[in-house]
């Protein structure tokens, strides 16, 4: 591997430590996975700064911290099947894959779908990883329940068919607000009909578009 970018990696990681990042099997999978396959070309040089990056179709890489951050939240043990709503880049599906988690990935632009499909199947052919075209508010009721649901856009409200299919015990970790700036939620399943709601810190990242999400055609 890149001698240049293991050294980037491992100080992104040291810098995620510094931060607060307390998960060790977070970490860990942080200092496998190259993000440098990941970003677009133009970025490849930037791939270990903590910052998001721009990919096609006028979305981001999220920052390494929000996906260190939510991946904490989030607490997947490997084995446990997680629905992730926003493929983008691929990037945190690879960070749970890693993890040893069954991924289900949804993504709604056709472009991003399919290179994220084709670069997480280039790095890990083995994984149990399943990418799907489509609109993720709904979910993915077939593969019901997840022990874990990440969004990785801003909603307006926490979508309620997500809710549905989270298991007893898991989290469903979804950042809630308007188009520009959203509240970080952790949503655990107390029972079949409750829900604890933590509101944690404020956040930003690109609108969640979808039938339960806002309507609009970025
Ligand atoms: N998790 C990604 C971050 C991607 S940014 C990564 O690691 O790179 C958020 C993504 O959510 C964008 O690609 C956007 O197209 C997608 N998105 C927005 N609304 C969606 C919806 N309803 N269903 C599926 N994907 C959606």
């Amino acid at each position: 591997m890149n001698r240049q970018y293991q050294d980037a990696r491992n100080q992104l990681i040291d810098s995620l430590r510094t931060r607060g990042i307390v998960n060790e099997q977070v970490l860990q999978a942080m200092l496998q996975v190259p993000r440098e396959h990941f970003v677009s070309k133009p970025f490849k040089q930037r791939a270990y700064e903590d910052v998001a990056l721009p990919i096609d179709k006028h979305q981001t890489i999220s920052q390494p911290f929000t996906v260190a951050r939510m991946t904490e939240l989030l607490e997947p043990k490997p084995g446990d099947s997680i629905l992730e709503i926003g493929t983008g880049s691929g990037y945190q599906a690879a960070i749970l894959a890693e993890m040893g988690a069954k991924v289900y990935t949804i993504e709604r632009h056709f472009e991003l779908y399919n290179e994220a499909r084709r670069v997480l199947k280039d790095i890990y052919p083995d994984k149990p990883i399943q990418c799907r075209f489509g609109d993720g508010t709904i979910g993915w009721a077939e593969f019901a329940p997840f022990q874990g649901i990440i969004v990785t856009a801003g909603a307006p409200e926490i979508p309620e068919s997500l809710l549905k299919q989270l298991a007893i015990g898991g989290h469903c970790i979804i950042p809630v607000g308007n188009e520009r700036s959203q509240v970080m939620h952790c949503i655990i399943r107390e029972d079949e009909q409750s829900f604890a709601d933590y509101p944690l810190e404020d956040v930003s990242f690109v609108p969640l578009i979808g039938k339960q999400g806002w309507s609009g055609d970025q």
